[in-house]
């Protein structure tokens, strides 16, 4: 039966020898969709990150089905195993612990293994956080680049920002929440007025979404006693403003030397590039 350009299937939707690839919740469980269900249901073993957070998803649904773990310490030894499997006629789901597997998450092992083997892949869609934070984030979505987790050091970022900052897309990253004040000065630093939400806890009950230069939503979350939660960062296209490649240094002499004092340079170059006084002032020592 059709539905436009929908088409709904009645009949079993697994069939043996398949991986599936199924999307789950990223906060709100009811975030799963009715194939996602029926896949679990019917597969003859689920693949998991963590056994006991998919239980607690399938304890929620009432399914029953025999689990294995499946993450990045036991993928080379798993992936031979649940290939074997396949190739003896089960069909097996792959899950990660929240959206969709291989999205910074276990599984592209398994996958190319299975695609070699000539064993049908078969993805469920569902939730993601790139698509969740891109949908509300109100930045471009015509073209955008998701370029997984930041490295952990300033200085590996500012390289990434660096090799980033031309890209004409909306750029989208996953970043652990202890270390996102630090990352924003970083943006502040090399990509300086572009626009940036944060998108947090998506799809749960504490769901924010800040958005501002990576200024002005360093000053906000400074303000908070602590920043928790799970944090998609988005840097949207500069603009119509050009970047301003010249050293912050070099900008502010050149206004010195216009007659212009220090303290009101720093003020200038620092209003211009969408930073704090203080972060242009820490940027020239
Ligand atoms: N496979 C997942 C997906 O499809 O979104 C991503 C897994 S990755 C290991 C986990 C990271 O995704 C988190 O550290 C965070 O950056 C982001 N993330 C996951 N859930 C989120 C949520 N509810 N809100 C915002 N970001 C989230």
């Amino acid at each position: 039966m059709r539905l436009g350009p929908f088409q709904v299937t009645f009949h079993r939707t697994t069939v043996n020898k398949t991986l599936y690839i199924v999307s789950t919740p990223i906060g709100n469980l009811e975030d799963i969709t009715l194939r996602a269900l029926r896949t679990l249901r019917e597969a003859d073993l689920i693949a998991c990150e963590d056994t006991r957070q998919t239980r607690k998803l399938l304890d929620h649904y009432g399914i029953a089905k025999p689990v294995t773990s499946y993450h990045d310490h036991n993928e080379a030894a798993r992936t031979a195993e649940l290939i074997e499997r396949l190739e003896r006629g089960e069909n097996i789901a792959l899950v990660s612990d929240a959206g969709t597997p291989l999205i910074s998450d276990p599984g592209y092992r398994l996958v190319a293994a299975a695609i070699a083997a000539g064993i049908a892949v078969v993805p469920i869609p569902g939730p993601s956080a790139v698509t969740g934070a891109l949908a509300a984030a109100g930045l471009g979505t015509d073209s955008f680049r998701f370029c997984g987790f930041l490295p952990p050091k300033t200085s590996q970022r500012q390289k990434v920002f660096e090799e980033l900052k031309h890209e004409a897309c909306t750029l989208v990253f996953y970043e652990a929440p202890h270390r996102i004040l630090e990352t924003l000065e970083d943006i502040a630093a090399v990509m300086r007025t572009r626009p940036v939400v944060i998108a947090r806890e998506l799809t749960k009950l504490h769901e924010e979404f800040l958005r501002g230069t990576a200024a002005e939503l360093h000053v906000t979350l400074a303000a908070r006693p602590s920043v928790k939660g799970e944090i998609t960062l988005l840097i949207g296209k500069a603009e119509g403003v050009e970047e301003d490649d010249t050293p912050i240094e070099q900008s502010i002499r050149a206004l010195e030397t216009s007659g212009i004092s220090r303290m009101d340079a720093i003020k200038q170059v620092a209003k211009a590039r969408g930073l704090s006084k203080r972060e242009v002032y820490k940027l020239t020592l």
